[in-house]
């Protein structure tokens, strides 16, 4: 799959010389300056299953503790509020995949930091960004989660692979749904690739990187 089929390669060229941070405007190396990734994404105790921030470093917050989980562990970048938000919908809706360079970098920061604070924590075997439906990917030209997924494999050294879970049904957008009505609109919505699943072992470790879509995702391969 070309995911970059409609990107030109000037365009990205233009893009990483313009040497501006994406939310403060100050003259930066990279999209994000040093300064707003310290400000805008600064480390915090959280449930390493729903995200929520915790007053102290604790794996799990007292609601998680009574539920089953079908992932080990969540790791956050930051809560979605500006500048993530508005970063994300350049990514997302405004054809801006270069972004997604600067966001899998401070991924990627935030892996390394989960991995510090929990020692017993596992280097993912594969990375599975969650699909696109196709009309959508027409549409889009490329998907995000894959653009992100790509570039924080590269930063790491691990495998990642597009093609290994499907997109078994379109659904809504996301964006004005709450929790429940996310978790329903996404059931049964990706399932993994049957004729190469088995051949990565899909039931085995995973990192979680996108909210509930990862948990539905995870558990419909479980599923299988
Ligand atoms: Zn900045
Ligand atoms: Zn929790």
């Amino acid at each position: 799959m070309s995911l970059l089929s409609s990107l030109s390669v000037a365009d990205y060229a233009v893009q990483a010389l313009a040497g501006r941070c994406e939310v403060c405007r100050s003259w930066s190396r990279d999209r994000l300056c040093t300064a707003c990734r310290t400000e805008f994404a600064a480390p915090m105790p959280r449930c390493r299953r729903c995200a929520l921030p915790l007053p102290r470093s604790e794996p799990s917050c007292g609601e998680c503790l009574r539920k089953a989980f079908s992932f080990t562990h969540c790791v956050t970048v930051a809560d979605y509020a500006h500048p993530w938000d508005r970063l994300i919908t350049r990514l997302k809706f405004n054809g801006r995949a270069e972004l997604a360079v600067a966001l899998a970098s401070v991924l990627d920061q935030a892996v390394t930091r989960a991995m510090l604070v929990d020692d017993t924590l596992p280097s993912p075997a594969l990375l599975l960004p969650v699909p696109l439906s196709e009309s959508r990917l027409c549409e889009r030209g490329y998907n995000q989660a894959w653009e992100l997924a790509r570039h924080l494999a590269r930063t790491r050294g691990l495998a990642a692979r597009p093609d290994l879970l499907l997109r078994w049904r379109d659904t809504a957008h996301q964006t004005h749904l709450n929790l429940a009505e996310r978790e329903r609109n996404l059931r049964q919505a990706f399932v993994a690739d049957p004729r190469r699943a088995h051949r990565h072992q899909l039931r085995g470790r995973e990192r979680r990187v996108d909210g509930g879509r990862a948990h539905r995702a995870r558990r419909d391969v479980r599923g299988l």
